[in-house]
C-alpha cells in the first residue's frame, strides 16, 4: 500500500516502514563519523524504541559494540494499519545490529508489569548473563501499578496558580493563548506515580537482586529543567514534580547500588521533537523558537547528538563523569546558555501567527515531527508501494 502520513492531534496514526529504516540509518551513519567510545558493553535501554531511548541504543551499539536489549511498548502492523514507528525503527535497529555482528533483542510489553521485568531478567540470563548498563527513558501517559493494580494518568498542569501564555498548533501555524487550571495534590500523586522514579527504582531493584547487574553497572534516566518560559508548565508543574521525584530517585539508587561500585544518574536533555515532547502545551513554540536559534548560532543537536554526548563527554569519560551541583549529568548546557535564552525570550515576546515562520523553525519543527513517522526522508521514494508487516 501507499502509506500517507495521517495526522491526528499530536499525533501521526502511521508509520512508513522505509522511511523509520532511514532514519534509524541515519542516526547510525551519525555514530560512525564520531571516535568509538569506551562504553556500555552490554546495555539494557528500557523505552528503546523511539526518541531518547533509540538514540541511546544506536549510541551504545554502534558507538561502542555494546550488546543492546530494549524494551519497549510498540505496535506491529495489523491487516492495512501500519505498525507504530517504534515498532519499524526497532525491527531496523535489530537488522543493522546484527549485520554488524552485535548482540540485539527486544522485548515489547509493558514496562511497568513484574511480567515484563522476569522476561527482560529470563533474557539477560540466557543471553548476556549481566548488564552494565541500563537506560531508563520510558515517557508514558499511564502506568497499571504492578502492586495495587491501580491506574494512574498523568497530567499536565501548572501548580499553585493559574497558567496563561502562548502555544502554537504546529500543523496550522496558528498562534494562540492556552488556559490552564492548576493542578491539584491528586493530579500530582497520579503524574508523579507513572513519571516518577518509583519504577526505575523497582527496575534496579529486581535486576539487581536477580543477580544480572554486572559489578559496577550505572544507570541513567532521563529529565528536563528548561528556561523561565516553560517553568510554569513543566518544571514547577505537575510533571516537574515527577522530575523531582526521578533525581531523589537517582541518589537513593546510587546509595543502593555503592556497594558494587555501581552508580545512578540523572541526565538533564535538551527539548526536542519527540512524541512526548509534541503533546505539551507551549512547548512545540518554545522549541521551534529555540531551533531557529540554535540552528543560527550552529549550536543545534538532536536526540543522536545529544546521547552520544552522554556516553562519550559525560558517562564514560576516562577522568570521571561531570555533574552539576545536584549531582545531576547536564546534556541541556548549549540549550540553557544565557545568550540563546536571551535570543529566544526576545522572539517569544513577540512571536504571532503573522510572524512564526521568520522568527521561529516551525518548518524544521514539523519536518522533524514527520520524520519521527519514517516521512519526508530523502531519498525514500513515498509513492512505492509497501507492505505495512
Ligand atoms: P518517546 O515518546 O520518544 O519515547 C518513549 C519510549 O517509552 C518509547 O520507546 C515507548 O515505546 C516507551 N514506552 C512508553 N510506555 C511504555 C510502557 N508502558 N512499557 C514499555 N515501554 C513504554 O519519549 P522521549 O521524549 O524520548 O522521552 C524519554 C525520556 O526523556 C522521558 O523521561 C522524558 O521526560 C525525557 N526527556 C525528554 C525531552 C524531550 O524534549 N523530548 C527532554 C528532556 C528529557
Amino acid at each position: 500500500m501507499i502509506i500517507q502520513p495521517k495526522i491526528r492531534g499530536f499525533i501521526c496514526t502511521t508509520a512508513h516502514p522505509v522511511g523509520c529504516a532511514k532514519n534509524v540509518q541515519e542516526q547510525i551513519e551519525y555514530i560512525k563519523t564520531q571516535p568509538q567510545v569506551e562504553g556500555p558493553k552490554k546495555a539494557l535501554i528500557i523505552g528503546a524504541s523511539t526518541g531518547y531511548g533509540l538514540a541511546v541504543r544506536i549510541a551504545a551499539a554502534f558507538g561502542s559494540h555494546a550488546a543492546t536489549l530494549g524494551v519497549f511498548f510498540e505496535k506491529p502492523a495489523i491487516d492495512n494499519r501500519t505498525a507504530t514507528a517504534g515498532w519499524y525503527n526497532s525491527v531496523a535497529f535489530e537488522k543493522e545490529a546484527r549485520a554488524a555482528g552485535l548482540y540485539a533483542r527486544s522485548i515489547n510489553g509493558d514496562a511497568f508489569s513484574d511480567a515484563v521485568k522476569a522476561q527482560t531478567i529470563e533474557t539477560i540470563r540466557k543471553d548476556l548473563g549481566q548488564v552494565d548498563l541500563v537506560v531508563y527513558s520510558l515517557a508514558s501517559p499511564r502506568r497499571t501499578h504492578p502492586k495495587t493494580g491501580e491506574v494512574f494518568s498523568s497530567v499536565l498542569k501548572p501548580l499553585g496558580k493559574p497558567f496563561r501564555d502562548k502555544t502554537v498548533n504546529f500543523h496550522t501555524g496558528i498562534v494562540s493563548e492556552v488556559a490552564l487550571d492548576p493542578g491539584n495534590d491528586e493530579d500530582i500523586r497520579q503524574t508523579v506515580a507513572v513519571m516518577g522514579g518509583e519504577d526505575w527504582e523497582m527496575w534496579i531493584h529486581t535486576l539487581n537482586e536477580a543477580g544480572v547487574l554486572a559489578q559496577g553497572a550505572q544507570t541513567v534516566a532521563f529529565s528536563y529543567i528548561g528556561p523561565e518560559l516553560t517553568k510554569a508548565i513543566y518544571r514547577d508543574g505537575t510533571i516537574g514534580r515527577a522530575k523531582d521525584d526521578l533525581e531523589v530517585t537517582a541518589h537513593q539508587l546510587s546509595d543502593y547500588l555503592a556497594g558494587s561500585g555501581g552508580h545512578a544518574y540523572v541526565s538533564v536533555n535538551k527539548a526536542v521533537v519527540t512524541q512526548s515532547s509534541s503533546a505539551i502545551p507551549v512547548v512545540p513554540l518554545y522549541i521551534s523558537l529555540l531551533f531557529r536559534i540554535m540552528k543560527e548560532m550552529n549550536l543545534h543537536e538532536g536526540c543522536i547528538e545529544q546521547m552520544y554526548r552522554l556516553l562519550a563527554e559525560k558517562m564514560y569519560r576516562t577522568d570521571g563523569t561531570p555533574v552539576d551541583g545536584e549531582g545531576r549529568i547536564r546534556l541541556d548546557d548549549l540549550e540553557m546558555r544565557a545568550d540563546v535564552q536571551d535570543k529566544v525570550a526576545m522572539n517569544w515576546r513577540s512571536v504571532d501567527t503573522d510572524n512564526l515562520a521568520s522568527l521561529s523553525d516551525i518548518e524544521g519543527y514539523r519536518s522533524e515531527f514527520l520524520r519521527m513517522f519514517g516521512f519526508g526522508l530523502v531519498g525514500v521514494d513515498y509513492e512505492v508501494d509497501v507492505d505495512p508487516r
